[in-house]
């Protein structure tokens, strides 16, 4: 107890002192002046791509994305902007990434009367495994850790920014991919922060593992994945999609 005391009584001391020494310490040893990070030209507004960002739609056509089984990508693309069209399964992107920002915008369809899961759902993989959840929840109810925004089956969004049907709402996301050993266990979960309509719903989140309707998510050893959109029979549509790797 003296002890603490006197540590207490030191460190007051010496704050007193150094707060009324003038510091003579030369200011440049803690600048960092090389290397430079590389510049970048932003997009002429928020949301439009960068520089150096690898562009996955460009309202033109699907030529970046090819079905998640086999062969093209058969979403349609109409009005610079595509489609979630039911039985053609999910797509995925040619190119497989490891840590990124994306953005992406997506709409849900208006005159829908499906409830909960079963309305305006899709959602997007990362890695192909873990999934950010697309889904008509700005009223319609479902269980909060399956709403838009959550990463699905784990964590609910921080809050629900979502839009209604018909509206154009974004997703700027930051994912960072797990990292294995040689061996193939877990050194570090993914995470990932996502801003939805600007507003931040997933603050650096731990995903948990591989996305799972049935049973807990689960880690199995992979390297790069492509970003893959459901097909979950409700016709989504997305648009302005763009990437850059970290
Ligand atoms: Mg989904």
């Amino acid at each position: 107890m003296r002890i603490s005391l006197i540590f207490i009584l030191l460190l007051f001391v010496t704050a007193t002192v150094s707060a009324q020494t003038p510091d003579n310490r030369d200011p440049t040893v803690t600048e960092i002046w090389t290397p430079k990070p590389k510049k970048v030209t932003p997009g002429p507004s928020c949301g439009e791509a960068p520089s150096d960002a690898i562009v996955l739609f460009d309202g033109k056509d699907l030529s970046k994305w090819e079905s998640a089984k086999e062969g093209e990508a058969k979403w349609e693309v109409k009005d610079g902007a595509f489609t979630e069209v039911k039985g053609a399964g999910d797509i995925k992107t040619k190119q497989t990434f490891g840590d990124i920002q994306l953005h992406i915008e997506w709409r849900e369809p208006t005159g829908s009367t499906g409830e909960g899961q079963a309305r305006g759902n899709s959602g997007i993989f990362f890695a192909e495994k873990y999934e950010l959840q697309v889904l008509d929840s700005y009223e319609s109810p479902t269980y909060s850790n399956g709403q838009a925004g959550s990463i699905y089956k784990q964590h609910m969004p921080l809050v629900n920014a979502t839009r209604k049907a018909g509206e154009w709402q974004t997703y700027d996301v930051v994912f960072n991919a797990p990292r294995f050993s040689e061996g193939g266990s877990l050194i570090s979960p993914a995470r990932i922060t996502v801003l939805h309509n600007g507003v931040v719903i997933q603050n650096n989140t731990s995903i948990w593992g591989s996305t799972n309707y049935r049973g807990l998510p689960a880690y199995e050893p992979h390297g790069k994945g492509s970003i893959r959109l459901q097909d979950h029979g409700n016709p989504v549509s997305f648009r302005n999609v763009w990437v850059r790797e970290l």
